[in-house]
């Protein structure tokens, strides 16, 4: 249709305005009405075969001389035809209306900026007006196309949002990875390996720091556990047990990765395949438009191809809101598998700390027993051979202590235990380290402590043990220490060490108890 065209129900109104001014000017031959009916009659044609079959006989009429009573049926017939025309267009008008304030909804949720709200509400006001004059509908379609253009992506820029959506899982996948990374480092901290374990424990946190891949969880979590039969005072059985149900869970959130980037694929080619369908419909539209002759056939091919549009795009979203549905569920359920891992991970280690500490810990005295004291001397031993800080120890045993036992019972001997300990701990300083050797006996280790002042650190200890008032029902009791002191020499293991400061200690015996005696050795 072209923009000279004037609207039809106009033109059959010139027509018949004509045609009176041809009854009138019938007798005067005037010629020139006839070829203003002529030019209107050709502005009419190609609205339907019937209205083009009375056109037809009208111009025939007109050419005749005497048109006569044959003029006046044509003319009825004309005018049937227009009417049945116009019933036609005002349903299809009102077909169009619906299929194009139909259309725009669509095109409002695509995008919410108000630029393009705006320029929607102006286009939406002009629909009324081109569905009634489809003269106007041709301009009007042809700008909801360039709008509808505008917002679907370019196959490359839906790649590219595809690739972006990738990028994002792929970034979900490395926070989850880190997460669990800084999990392992926890767990192999608070495993708290002995040395025969120390070597794995290094690889492996050499390994997870550097960079923990979802594929080698598995065999990480292998590692962890030979680690964990390594450690000491860990009930293996619970932790295997929590360490595979960890990898179940980790399974879960591989296998939640995998769905979603199938999702992911599945949303894009629905994407791709709203976008072709579209611009098939939107292709079909504009052709319709430029290549339709008939208007009658134009109106019912715009009002098919506006629903299939609308249809499209209801389907799409269909599709997509059920998609993301289904995301949203999966994507909460593995956020709730993540929490209850880290709820699981976080009582593991606070019940393997738990174990670790009562593993270290003397019940009778509450005290660091002799596995924490071989930790310990370990790792000074290690500052020693790096910084040459010096460091002391004092072997302590208590005195005639089977006395003790005997006279008073093992119970009585147990609360002196205590109380000694008690003593010990309060004469220490903060940065000094005490622990019950065994039986009566307890070692101190002064770090940056040389053997002079080590010496004078147990004379303390000496007197304030000596001057406890120590009580067993009501009877005093009298309970002393002997102290060995030793340095540490160049080339010393725990055991040298130790031994010079035993031997010290037994010369402490030797001259009397209750005192101290310094290795010279
Ligand atoms: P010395 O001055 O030569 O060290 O004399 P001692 O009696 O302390 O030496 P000995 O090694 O012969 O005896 C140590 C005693 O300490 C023997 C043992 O029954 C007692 N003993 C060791 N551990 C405990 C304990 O946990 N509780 C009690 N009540 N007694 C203990
Ligand atoms: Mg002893
Ligand atoms: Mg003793």
């Amino acid at each position: 249709m072209t923009s000279e065209q004037v609207d039809w129900q106009e033109k059959y109104q010139a027509l018949a305005r004509d045609y009176e001014q041809l009854v009138r000017a019938k007798e005067a031959s005037d010629l020139r009405g006839k070829g203003l009916a002529g030019q209107l009659m050709f502005g009419l044609k190609g609205q339907s075969p019937a209205l083009d079959l009375e056109l037809q006989q009208l111009s025939e009429q007109l050419s005749d001389a005497d048109p006569g009573s044959g003029f006046n049926r044509v003319f009825r017939n004309i005018e049937k035809q227009v009417k049945l025309l116009e019933s036609q267009r005002l349903s299809v008008s009102q077909q169009l209306r619906v299929g194009l304030e139909g259309w725009l909804g669509q095109l409002r949720e695509l995008s919410d900026s108000e630029p393009f709200s705006n320029v929607l509400k102006c286009t939406e006001r002009r629909i009324p007006e081109a569905t009634a004059h489809l003269h106007k509908l041709s301009a009007l379609l042809l700008e909801i196309v360039d709008l509808q253009r505008g917002l679907l992506p370019e196959t490359n820029e839906a790649a590219y949002a595809l690739n972006g959506r990738q990028d994002a899982a792929d970034l979900d996948l490395e926070l989850l990875e880190s997460r669990v990374a800084a999990e392992m480092l926890l767990l192999i901290e608070a495993l708290n390996v002995e040395s025969a374990g120390l070597s794995l424990a290094r690889k492996l946190i050499q390994r997870v720091e550097s960079g923990l891949k979802a594929v080698d969880i598995p065999e990480v979590l292998a590692q962890l556990v030979q680690l964990a039969r390594l450690s000491s005072g860990i009930e293996h059985r619970e932790f295997e047990h929590y360490l595979l149900n960890l990898n179940e869970q980790l399974a879960y959130v591989q296998e939640f990765l995998t769905q979603s980037r199938a999702e992911e694929g599945t949303a894009f080619a629905a994407q791709q395949q709203m976008d072709v369908r579209m611009r098939e419909d939107v292709s079909r539209l504009q052709q319709s438009v430029h290549t339709s002759t008939e208007l009658a056939e134009l109106k019912r091919e715009v009002a098919l191809q506006l629903s299939s549009i609308v249809k499209t795009m209801d389907e799409f979203r269909e599709q997509e809101k059920a998609r993301e549905q289904r995301m949203e569920l999966r994507y909460q359920s593995l956020l709730d598998k993540v929490d209850q891992m880290e709820i699981e991970t976080g009582r593991v280690k606070s019940r393997m700390e738990e174990e670790q500490l009562r593993a270290r810990t003397d019940p009778l005295t509450g005290m660091p027993n002799r596995a924490a004291y071989d930790d310990r001397i370990a790792a000074e031993l290690q500052r020693w051979d790096r910084y040459s800080t010096a460091f002391s120890v004092a072997v302590i045993d208590l005195d005639r202590f089977k006395t003790i036992n005997d006279q008073f019972g093992h119970l009585a001997g147990d609360k002196v235990l205590r109380l000694v300990a008690r003593v010990l701990q309060k004469n220490i300083r903060s940065s000094d380290f005490i622990a019950r050797y065994g039986g009566e006996e307890f070692v101190v280790l002064f770090p940056s402590t040389g053997l002079e002042d080590a010496r004078a650190a147990s004379e303390k200890l000496c007197e304030a043990v000596a001057a406890s008032p120590f009580n067993f029902r009501g009877e005093p009791v009298r309970v002393t220490i002997s102290l060995g002191v030793a340095e540490v020499h160049v080339g010393d293991l725990s055991e040298s060490l130790f031994s010079r400061a035993d031997a010290a200690l037994y010369q402490a015996k030797e001259r009397g108890r209750n005192q101290v005696v310094e290795s010279t050795a």
